[in-house]
């Protein structure tokens, strides 16, 4: 068993001493840092590479098999 834990942190100034804040509407857990006072989302959507995007595109095209892809990457298509 491999359990993992990730530990979050403000995204403006890398504290960790952030508390839970809810979510929003599409249900991202959101924080609010007690150090700078920031509130955030607590894990935004990843943004891919322009070099991630090309590696992701041409398995696409070697493969055409657009759920192995999403295994592979983890990616939303
Ligand atoms: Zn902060």
């Amino acid at each position: 068993m491999i359990l993992e834990k990730k530990v979050h942190v403000c995204r403006k100034c890398q504290s960790e001493d952030i508390v839970k804040n809810g979510t929003n509407g599409s249900g991202s857990p959101h924080y609010h840092c007690k150090t700078c006072g920031a509130y955030g989302v607590l894990e935004p959507r990843q943004d891919y590479t322009e070099e991630e995007k090309e590696i992701i595109i041409n398995a696409y095209q070697k493969r055409s098999s657009m759920r192995g892809i999403e295994r592979t990457f983890g990616v939303c298509r």
